[in-house]
C-alpha cells in the first residue's frame, strides 16, 4: 500500500521524539534527526548516516521524507539579488528572495544601525525575504501579491523550507556566516500566525539564526501584535504604515477600516521592546499619493504620538517598485530624499531602502510568480 508523504521539516523536537518512538527508538534519535534536518540542513534521509540503514529504509518505505520544498526556478538580478520560485508537493509555489548585501533598510534587513560588520566576506549582510502564505488576502492596492488573492497558508515546514533551500544553495555556514531573515515576502504572516511563529522557533533553535536577525512585517493585524509581544522567542516588529492619515490608509490597505492608525499606534506603544530593540515603520512612497511635505508632517505626528525615545522608533522609506496592472508611479529620487529629510528634521531616524532586484520583480511588493521576464534564469 502506498503511504501519503510525511515531511519531517516543520516538526519540533517533541513531535520528532514521538515519531522515533513509533519506530521503537530512544529519544536521542530524535535529537539526531532534529540536528540533521535543521542544523545540517539535510534534504534526504539517505544523508542521515547516524541512523542505521535499515531504519532509514523503513522510514522511507513508510512515506517519510525531509522536505517538500524545492527550488523550481532562480532569477538572477544584475545587482546580485536572486528571486527563487519554491514549489511544494501540491503544485503551489511561492517566492523567496536572496539579497547578498541587504537593502540598507537598517532594521528592515535585521541589522541594527551602527552595528559592527563582523560577518566575513562572501556577502556583507545577506538577507532572505521569506513568504508566509501563497498569495495574500489583505489586498493592499500597491502590491502585486494582492492580485493573486489568498490561495492557502504555508505550513511551518514550508516556511522553514524556503530558508533552508536558499541557505543550501549558497552553502551558508551558520557557525561562521551571518544571515538576516525578513518575513516580508508573499502573504501576511499574522494571518498565518501559529505556523509563522512555529517556524521562527525552529529557525532559532534548529537552524540557529538569532531572533535579533529576524524581522516580521505586518500590514496591521492589531491583535497579533499583542500576541507577538508575549512570545518568548520572536523576531523584531515592523509595521507597514504606508499612509499618513486614515482616509488614505483605508484606501491603500482596506483592513485599516477594521484597525485604524490609532489602534495600530496603541498596539505599537504597548509592544514590549527588548534591549537595543526598536520598532520600524515601513512606508512605501507612491508618487502624488502619500509623498508630499504635508504627508511627511502627518507621519512625524503619528510617530511622535508613540511617545518613545527617538532611538526606539524608525522609519524605512521604500520608493514604490512598479509592476504591471498596478496604477501607481514611482516618486523621483529627489522627492524621496525630501520626504526623508522632513522626517529626519523632526529627529526621527529615517532610512531609504534600496530597491533590490527590481529587474527580476524581486523587489518589495513585486512578488507574484512572474516567470516570463527576460532575465537570467539559472
Ligand atoms: S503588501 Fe503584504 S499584506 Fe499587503 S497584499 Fe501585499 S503581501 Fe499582502
Amino acid at each position: 500500500m502506498k503511504h501519503a508523504v510525511q515531511y519531517l521539516l516543520g516538526l519540533d523536537i517533541q513531535e520528532l521524539t514521538k515519531l522515533v518512538e513509533n519506530y521503537g527508538q530512544k529519544p536521542y534519535r530524535a535529537k539526531q534527526l532534529y540536528d540533521g534536518i535543521y542544523k545540517q540542513r539535510i534534504t534526504s534521509l539517505d544523508q542521515l548516516t547516524v541512523f542505521p540503514k535499515d531504519l532509514r529504509e523503513k522510514m522511507q518505505t513508510d512515506g517519510i521524507a525531509i522536505t517538500g520544498a524545492r527550488v523550481d526556478q532562480r532569477f538572477v538580478s544584475r545587482d546580485g539579488t536572486i528571486r527563487y520560485l519554491i514549489g511544494f508537493s501540491d503544485g503551489q509555489s511561492v517566492e523567496t528572495v536572496w539579497m547578498p548585501d541587504g537593502d540598507d533598510g537598517e532594521a528592515g534587513d535585521g541589522t541594527e544601525a551602527g552595528e559592527e560588520e563582523t560577518a566575513p566576506t562572501r556577502f556583507r549582510r545577506a538577507t532572505i525575504c521569506v513568504s508566509s502564505q501563497v498569495g495574500c488576502a489583505v489586498n493592499c492596492k500597491f502590491c502585486m501579491t494582492a492580485l493573486l488573492g489568498l490561495k492557502r497558508n504555508l505550513t511551518p515546514g514550508e516556511i522553514v523550507g524556503q530558508i533552508t533551500a536558499v541557505l543550501n544553495d549558497h552553502q551558508v555556514d551558520m557557525a561562521k556566516e551571518r544571515v538576516n531573515i525578513v518575513f516580508m515576502g508573499q502573504g501576511e504572516p499574522f494571518n498565518n500566525y501559529d505556523n509563522f511563529i512555529k517556524s521562527v522557533r525552529l529557525l532559532v533553535r534548529g537552524v540557529r539564526i538569532g531572533e535579533s536577525r529576524m524581522t516580521v512585517s505586518t500590514s496591521g493585524i492589531v491583535p497579533r501584535i499583542a500576541d507577538l509581544g508575549q512570545e518568548e522567542i520572536r523576531p523584531k516588529l515592523a509595521i507597514s504604515l504606508n499612509a499618513s492619515n486614515d482616509a488614505k490608509r483605508t484606501n491603500l490597505i482596506p483592513i485599516n477600516k477594521k484597525w485604524d492608525i490609532n489602534a495600530l499606534i496603541e498596539a505599537a506603544k504597548a509592544f514590549p521592546l527588548r534591549r537595543r530593540e526598536n520598532i520600524t515603520f515601513e512606508y512605501v512612497l507612491l508618487e502624488g499619493e502619500n509623498d508630499s511635505p504635508e504627508n511627511a508632517q502627518e507621519v512625524v505626528g503619528i510617530v511622535k504620538s508613540m511617545g518613545k525615545p527617538p532611538d526606539r522608533v524608525k522609519l524605512n522609506l521604500i520608493a514604490w517598485n512598479s509592476g504591471p496592472e498596478i496604477p501607481f508611479h514611482t516618486p523621483s529620487d529627489s522627492r524621496v530624499h525630501e520626504f526623508q529629510n522632513a522626517i529626519r528634521a523632526a529627529g526621527i531616524p529615517a532610512y531609504i531602502r534600496r530597491p533590490r532586484g527590481r529587474d527580476i520583480y524581486a523587489a518589495c511588493g513585486q512578488l507574484k510568480k512572474i516567470v516570463t521576464i527576460e532575465s537570467a534564469v539559472v
